[in-house]
């Protein structure tokens, strides 16, 4: 057996089977690029779901953990850290926003939102005890924990996991009238994403979040962006929200924040609403630990230049021109998405999606299927454009077939 042969039936044998990842074991990680344990290079085109939005092995981000290392790594909140305070003012500040709760993966961000929602419903809203409900969209991403995937409408992602929390409204993504009809007294909030990543890059019908902000503020309820995807560069902005020229009342932000270093997530919000919270309502051990804080500030001071988000619009709008190209050509029945970030659906008579990740891995291009025939692009923000090139070439010649 090959080494990459023995590490897939290892792991196989000894880890739980959550996961169907293609056949490479990556050894070692530049940039855009990765190396396999057999010393090939592969051009990754999914960034970690865009944790890795600024590259592997980022100098800057590396240098900053590296340096925290050395200093103090973990002090739990039972203590203040020299590093909390200015990551807190400093995401504050990206955001637009007064406050920040600090967790560590995206799921405990949600859950974080999920309960800031609910508490701020009963003490400032006066939402009678036990009443307060939260719509969400269908289709939608938000994490893996029992109450977040309670209201997920993926068979998958559900079935056999309850009994569910209950608390949630379902409406169809994009649709303000059945948003509207959802909304009642005890409404709390609307978490949603503003654009759909795991659904397949779905961009909502132009109007739409401004509606959704519209309704929100009319009804007093909390508007929820999860960014944890779209946020933070992926798509020409800092926040996906931005396109449509919407604030929302709370960013959740994960995966990017951490710069593919460290898991960060943080809740974003005013003082109003991260307000509520009174010492031992919320917490984490690992939350808002200094080396933590370390990468996520740098992420963030590389956010303010606007450097990345810039790039990410520019190749952004060279990935869609190119794969406009593909539509109607038979291979390609529909591109969406924005900035770096694209979801193609791939004619079914060409294959999975599955089938065509594993192709475009024989050409040394990373990708992943979601949802049958789509494949999602998004490779860090970093990647030149003559690889991008590159990558859109390899997936030309496998749709040519
Ligand atoms: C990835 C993701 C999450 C969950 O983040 P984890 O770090 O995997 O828990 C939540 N919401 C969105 C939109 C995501 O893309």
């Amino acid at each position: 057996m090959s080494t990459t042969e023995t590490a897939i039936a290892s792991a196989e044998a000894h880890s739980a089977h959550n996961y169907h990842p293609l056949p490479v074991v990556v050894a070692s990680a530049d940039g855009a690029w990765m190396t396999d344990v057999e010393g090939r290079r592969y051009l990754d085109m999914l960034a970690g779901y865009s944790a890795l939005n600024f590259g592997h092995g980022n100098r800057r981000l590396i240098d900053a953990a590296k340096a925290q290392l050395e200093r103090v790594t973990l002090t739990s909140r039972a203590f203040h850290h020299d590093r909390f305070a200015d990551f807190c003012t400093q995401l504050a500040e990206l955001c637009g926003m007064e406050m920040v709760l600090p967790m560590n993966t995206g799921a405990e961000a949600v859950e974080t939102a999920v309960k800031t929602a609910r508490k701020w419903g009963y003490r400032v809203k006066g939402v009678p005890d036990g009443m307060a409900k939260i719509i969400v969209a269908a289709d939608n991403f938000h994490g893996r924990t029992t109450t977040i995937v309670s209201f997920s409408t993926d068979h998958e992602a559900r079935a056999d996991f309850g009994p569910y929390t209950p608390g949630f409204e379902i409406v169809p993504y994009g649709d303000l009238t059945a948003l509207r009809e959802a909304m009642t007294e005890n409404t709390v909030a609307v978490l949603l994403e503003p654009i759909q990543g795991e659904a397949g890059v779905l961009v909502p019908p132009s109007g739409y979040l401004p509606g959704v902000r519209e309704l929100t503020r009319e009804r007093n309820v909390l508007f929820i962006a999860d960014e944890i995807q779209s946020g933070l560069g992926r798509t020409g902005r800092t926040f996906a929200c931005e396109h449509e020229g919407v604030v929302p009342d709370m960013y959740v932000l994960g995966k990017a924040l951490g710069g593919g270093v460290v898991p960060v997530s943080a809740v974003v919000s005013s003082a109003a609403v991260l307000g509520v919270y009174r010492p031992g309502e919320h917490g984490s051990t690992f939350g808002g630990n200094p080396l933590a804080c370390a990468v996520a500030l740098e992420v963030v001071a590389m956010l303010r230049t606007g450097e990345y988000q810039q790039r990410a619009a520019e190749l952004g709008d060279h990935l869609h021109q190119e794969l406009g190209l593909l539509v109607g050509g038979g291979a390609v029945q529909a591109v969406r998405g924005r900035g770096l970030w694209a979801g193609v659906d791939i004619d079914p008579a060409q294959g999975t999606g599955r089938e065509i990740s594993e192709k475009l891995m024989d050409r040394r291009v990373l990708v992943k299927d979601t949802h049958g025939s789509t494949i999602r692009i998004a490779p860090p923000l970093v990647i030149s454009k003559e690889d991008l090139d590159w990558g859109l070439e390899q997936l030309r010649e496998v749709l040519r077939g």
